[in-house]
């Protein structure tokens, strides 16, 4: 728990806000880290996110950052919180397309490609900007675009993930200044884990999404 309020304090001196990143974790262990006042927790499964959503109290906040497949979209949106990990126009058309039918306005993020790994998903920045300036987007009612999400390479290297964190720190500030300039929503990026959270801090994080370094290693 020191760890927690450790973090919590870091955070706050730079306004910077927590997800807890509870997957693979058990609904009883969540429960603790809500009754000292943790309101948003992260899960990366479809199937995972929606049984502790039903288990958990509901004014919690769930956040979906896990890749997500457009035929699992249905499940989560009538009470995710947000999605980050928005990476294409037919994912984004899904989540409007069931928004809609759940009569709501689903927060996104657009999770960018910044690392070197082929294994992580995201846009480029080429794609991130074509799918802004598409007609479809233009079109869509039940979703906000929040802001970008990223995930750096998984390196030892502080140089590398600071470059990677700069690069999109770089990406949301020209989106932000070309497609959300007369906008208020357009605030957020969610980058920075349990090993690089401190660099993203540094490097302009709004939203850190950290799991193993509070709630320990997943098993
Ligand atoms: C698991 C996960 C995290 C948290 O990872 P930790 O290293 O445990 O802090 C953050 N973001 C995403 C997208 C994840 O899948």
């Amino acid at each position: 728990m020191t760890k927690y309020f450790q973090i919590l304090e870091k955070l706050k001196e730079h306004k910077v806000k927590l997800l807890l990143v509870s997957k693979t974790h058990p609904a009883d262990r969540i429960k603790v880290y809500y009754d000292l006042g943790q309101k948003c927790f992260g899960e990366s499964k479809v199937q995972e996110l929606s049984a502790k959503y039903e288990e958990l109290p509901k004014d919690i906040k769930w956040h979906m950052i896990g890749h997500l497949q457009k035929n699992k979209v249905k499940y989560i949106v009538p009470f995710v919180s947000m999605i980050h990990s928005v990476d294409s126009l037919k994912l984004l058309e899904e989540i409007n397309k069931r928004a809609k039918q759940n009569g709501r306005i689903v927060d996104v993020l657009l999770q960018m490609k910044i690392a070197e790994e082929d294994s992580k998903f995201g846009l480029g920045y080429d794609e991130c900007r074509e799918l802004l300036q598409s007609p479809e987007f233009a079109d869509m009612e039940n979703v906000r675009v929040r802001g970008l999400m990223g995930m750096s390479t998984f390196t030892s290297d502080e140089e590398v993930v600071r470059n990677e964190f700069q690069f999109i720190k770089k990406m949301f500030d020209e989106v932000k200044d070309e497609f959300f300039k007369n906008v208020d929503y357009f605030t957020e990026l969610s980058i920075g884990m349990s090993g690089d959270y401190e660099i993203a801090i540094e490097e302009g994080a709004t939203m850190v999404r950290i799991g193993s370094v509070i709630m320990g290693e997943r098993t």
